[in-house]
C-alpha cells in the first residue's frame, strides 16, 4: 500500500485530505513525494511562522534537544521562564500558563475566568459569552465555547454555561451580559469562521460593557497571535490589553505550545493544584518560541503589513471576487466561483491554499519572501479569472 492507502485505512476519518503527500519543506515551498514543487500559503495552518526547516528555528531546537527534552512541571527550566518573561514584556500581560494546543490554552482560560469570578462573587456566576460564527476548539468545553450549530451534534451533553450572540449585535450582548456572566471570549478576527474582522467600535463597546458589569474579556489569538496580522498580537490593533489572552498555532513556529496569558486582575487566579499539564512548556517547544518571538520584531512586521496589504490589493476588485478581508498575512476571499475547484486549480499550478468556511483563506509563512509571494499572488489571479 502507498502511504494515502495506509493513511485511509489505519487512520480515523476525521479529516478531509488533499490527495497529496508532502514529505519535505524548505522556506515557503513544500516538495509532495513525486518532486512537485509547491508555494505554501497555509503554513500548516498558521502554525509554521518562518515556514519550513528555517535554519535558525532548526539551531533553536536541536540545540535545546541536546541538553533535555523534557522534565515534568515539579522542576525550573529555563527557556519556560525565559519565553513566559518575553511574553509578558512584550504584551503588558502578568503572568502565563503553558499548554500544548489552542483548545487547551482556551480551556485554561475559561477555567480562569470561572475561577477569578468564583473567587470574587461565589457560585453560580459562571456564563461565558462567545459570538456566533466562532471557533475556539475541539475539547468538549472548547465545541460548546464555538459558535457554530454544526459543530455542536452528536457530543452531547456539551458543557453549559455558554451563550452566542451575534457578531456586532450590541443588544445581545447587553442582554445576555445578566449576573450569572462572568466573561465575553472572543477572536478579533474570526480565522476558521472565514477571517471576519470585528468592528473596533463593537469590541470598543464589548470592553465598556465588561467594565461596567465587571465581566473578563477573554481574546482568542490562536490563529491571530505571534505576528500574524503584523502586530505581535492582534488586540494591539485595537489598543487594549486583555484580561486572558490565549495563543497557540504560530508561537513555536511548528511545534506543539498553547499559553493563556493573565494580566493584572488574573495574574493569581490559578493557585497551585487548580490546572496543570504534563507537556505544557516542555523546552523544546518552549526554546522554538524564544527563537520566534526574538525574531518576530518591528521590522519583519511591518512586512507582514505590507506583504498582506499587497494581497489584498492584487484581489480586491478582480472580476472572480466577491470580497477579501484580513489583516496583515491573514487573509479571507469570498470568490464568485466554485471554492474547492479554486483550491484544486491552484493546487495544479503549484500553490497550496487553504479554506475557511464560504471563502478562500491565505496564511503564508511571515518570511515569505517578496518574489515567491508574487508568483503565488499572480496564480491566484489567474486561477481566479479563469
Ligand atoms: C485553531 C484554533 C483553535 C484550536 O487550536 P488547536 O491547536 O487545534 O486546539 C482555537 N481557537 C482558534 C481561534 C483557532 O484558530
Amino acid at each position: 500500500m502507498n502511504i494515502q492507502e495506509i493513511d485511509r485505512q489505519y487512520i480515523a476519518g476525521t479529516y478531509r485530505r488533499v490527495p497529496l503527500t508532502i514529505t519535505q519543506g524548505h522556506g515557503s515551498w513544500l516538495t509532495s513525494e513525486n518532486g512537485q514543487a509547491y508555494i505554501d500559503l497555509g503554513s500548516g495552518i498558521a502554525v509554521n511562522t518562518f515556514g519550513a526547516s528555517d535554519p535558525g528555528w532548526i539551531e533553536a531546537v536541536t540545540a535545546q534537544l541536546g541538553k533535555l527534552q523534557h522534565t515534568s512541571n515539579y522542576y525550573y527550566t529555563e527557556p519556560m521562564a525565559r519565553l513566559a518573561e518575553m511574553l509578558c514584556e512584550r504584551t503588558g500581560m502578568s503572568s502565563v500558563f503553558f499548554s500544548n494546543s489552542g483548545a487547551e490554552a482556551n480551556e485554561c482560560a475559561i477555567k480562569g475566568a470561572r475561577k477569578y469570578s468564583f473567587d470574587r462573587y461565589g457560585k453560580g456566576r459562571s456564563k461565558i459569552i462567545t459570538l456566533q460564527n466562532s471557533f475556539h476548539g475541539r475539547t468538549v468545553t472548547t465545541l460548546a465555547a464555538t459558535g457554530q450549530d454544526s459543530l455542536h451534534q452528536f457530543f452531547d451533553p456539551f458543557t453549559e454555561g455558554f451563550v452566542h450572540v451575534p457578531a456586532g449585535d450590541r443588544e445581545a450582548l447587553e442582554a445576555s451580559a445578566d449576573e450569572s456572566c462572568c466573561a465575553v471570549m472572543l477572536e478579533l478576527i474570526q480565522g476558521e469562521g472565514g477571517v471576519r474582522v470585528l468592528e473596533p467600535s463593537y469590541v470598543n463597546f464589548v470592553r465598556e460593557l465588561a467594565e461596567k458589569r465587571d465581566l473578563l474579556v477573554i481574546v482568542d489569538e490562536v490563529q491571530t497571535g505571534n505576528g500574524r496580522t503584523g502586530k505581535l498580537y492582534a488586540h494591539m490593533h485595537y489598543g487594549f490589553v486583555p484580561d486572558i489572552m490565549s495563543t497557540a498555532k504560530g508561537l513555536a513556529g511548528g511545534l506543539p505550545l498553547g499559553a493563556t496569558l493573565f494580566h493584572e486582575k488574573t495574574r493569581d487566579v490559578l493557585t497551585a493544584g487548580t490546572h496543570g499539564s504534563t507537556f505544557g512548556g516542555n523546552p523544546v517547544c518552549a526554546a522554538a518560541a524564544v527563537y520566534i518571538l526574538s525574531h518576530l520584531d518591528e521590522a519583519l512586521l511591518s512586512q507582514v503589513a505590507e506583504k498582506g496589504a499587497f494581497i489584498r490589493r492584487e484581489l480586491e476588485g478582480l472580476r472572480g471576487v466577491e470580497e477579501v478581508t484580513g489583516m496583515g498575512l491573514m487573509t479571507g476571499v469570498k470568490l464568485k466561483k466554485d471554492l474547492n475547484e479554486t483550491v484544486a486549480r491552484c493546487r495544479d499550478k503549484g500553490v497550496l491554499v487553504l479554506t475557511a468556511h464560504d471563502r478562500l483563506r491565505l496564511l503564508p509563512p511571515l518570511n515569505i519572501p517578496f518574489p515567491v509571494l508574487e508568483q503565488a499572488v499572480a496564480i491566484i489571479k489567474e486561477v481566479i479569472e479563469e
